[in-house]
């Protein structure tokens, strides 16, 4: 059997590996646009031989499949550095934004722990109807859930409008989705967001570093997941597939310079991406609608000779209202060579701050971390990945739900359409936008190929 996959990030490689180590006479060739594996997990080598993560970064215990590829592949984790002090640059809950991107507003306070220096009882308030309804949500079918079609046809903008009444909690609200989603409130719905939460393992699981979803990153870069994946598979570069015909008997693809022929297609790109190939017989239901977002993330790596904030009690970790960067994190590769401050520029502002100069960019996020950390001299180093403008991403962390998409793609975005599969961690009801989803969306679209027999209804188009 000959099976084309359509994109070398963690979901199409997990597919190929697995179809390819199945043997049993599966000849696998995977197809990528780009003139590197990896997709959305991407190294930089800061310094000879310190690597830092430019796209997906963090895990933990629950990410099962992650971690049995990991040791599969003989590759190690390191903690997430979180000891210390965090720094927390929040304005004045009275304040407007404006107001508090004024110089005299913006000092930065520290504080032990995580929990920012805002209302307790606000906050507390907000994370209980969020994990009311993060409860509420059927992760396995979200269109299912009691209630979905208002769920999702509400924006998560309005439902702040209606349900956050204290200024800090409204403040917070903001910067929390940013981190956890890389989502403007307005961008997604209310069903996108609970589920969204609920897939990964709750509210408190995806926030926390010890014992949660960001403890550990891969030692020397997650990238080398997808790299070392590929090793003895027939990958080809510079493929942008642009459409698919599929038939009773077979399937072919073509890309801007090749025709390929299969008996079976997986898919593995991202809702958006994959809404622009042109499938012949026309697909039932679109891969994605007009209110699907791409989540927009902007990335930026400070290297410094050495993580010096921990010598002075700080974690390296800080929330900030006025931006550009939303929160900053000790990235500093294990090892000890340089210190690497990473900083998150999500939401509506990773919008305004991809759009600046270089230069622009550069010295804000420079004016900002010694802002933050007083201490520090000018970077060694500046890196800035922006994947708002990545045309072969479209959605980073992942693609973002908006209103309505839930319940008219949400039941056909695993299953497959006759010969044609779909993988990609948008398709993983579990750990959605997640390398663990995307790790599981491939496993089961190569069960879904080695369990095929000829009569198997799934390769009639439905
Ligand atoms: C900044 C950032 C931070 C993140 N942080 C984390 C994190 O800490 N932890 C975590 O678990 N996850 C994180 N993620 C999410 C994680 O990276 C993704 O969930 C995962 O890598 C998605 O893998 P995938 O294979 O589904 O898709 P992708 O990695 O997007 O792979 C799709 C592949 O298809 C290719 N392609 C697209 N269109 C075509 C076409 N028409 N023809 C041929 N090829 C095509 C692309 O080039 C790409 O290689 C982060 C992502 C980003 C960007």
């Amino acid at each position: 059997m000959r099976v084309l996959i359509i994109g070398a990030g963690l979901a199409g490689l997990s597919a190929a590996r697995r179809l390819a180590d199945a043997g049993a006479g599966v000849e696998v060739t995977v197809l990528e646009a780009r003139d590197r594996v990896g997709g959305r997990t991407r190294g930089i080598e800061v310094a000879p031989g310190a690597w830092v993560d430019a796209g997906a970064a963090y895990l933990g215990d629950r990410h099962t499949e992650l971690n049995a590829l990991l040791a599969a592949l003989d590759l190690k984790t390191c903690p997430t550095g979180m000891v210390g002090d965090s720094r927390f640059e929040l304005g004045t809950a009275q304040n407007s934004a404006a107001e508090n991107n004024a110089a005299e507003s913006r000092a930065a306070e520290t504080r032990p722990g995580r929990f920012p220096p805002l209302n307790a009882v606000a906050l507390g308030e907000l994370f209980d109807l969020l994990a009311d309804l993060t409860t509420l949500v059927r992760p396995e079918a979200p269109w299912l859930t009691p209630g979905a079609a208002e769920l999702d046809k509400t924006t998560v903008a309005q439902w702040v409008d209606s349900n956050l009444r204290h200024p800090d909690a409204r403040r917070f609200f903001p910067l929390f989705l940013g981190e956890m989603m890389a989502a403007d409130p307005a961008d997604i719905s209310v069903l996108h967001m609970a589920f969204y939460l609920r897939s990964g393992g709750g509210l408190r699981y995806l926030n926390a570093f010890e014992g949660g979803a960001q403890q550990d990153r891969v030692d020397g870069g997650a990238h080398q997941l997808c790299e070392r994946l590929a090793v003895g598979l027939d990958v080809r570069f510079g493929e942008v597939v642009r459409r698919i015909h599929a038939t009773d008997t077979g399937v072919t693809v073509w890309t801007d310079t090749a025709e390929h022929h299969a008996d079976a297609v997986i898919v593995a790109v991202p809702p958006v991406l994959a809404d622009a190939i042109d499938v012949d017989p026309t697909l039932p239901v679109p891969r994605a609608t007009s209110h699907t977002a791409p989540g927009c993330a902007v990335k930026v790596h400070l290297v410094y000779p050495a993580p010096v904030w921990r010598e002075h009690g700080l974690s390296g970790w800080s929330v900030n209202v006025s931006g550009p960067l939303l929160s900053t994190v000790d990235d500093s590769p294990s090892g000890g060579t340089v210190g690497v401050l990473t900083g998150f520029v999500t939401g509506a502002e990773a919008h305004r701050y991809a759009a600046l100069p270089p230069s622009e960019q550069r010295a804000s996020a420079v004016a900002q971390a010694a802002r933050l950390f007083p201490f520090l001299s000018e970077p060694i180093s500046f890196h800035l990945t922006d994947w708002v403008n990545e045309p072969y991403s479209r959605g980073c962390y992942a693609a973002l739900f908006g209103p309505g998409d839930w319940m008219s793609l949400g039941p056909s975005l695993s299953g497959p359409h006759g010969r044609i599969h779909w993988a990609g961690t948008e398709t993983s009801t579990e750990f959605f936008g997640l390398m663990e989803g995307a790790i599981r969306s491939g496993h089961r679209a190569a069960t879904e190929i080695l369990s095929f027999t000829p009569e198997t209804p799934s390769r009639r188009s439905r």
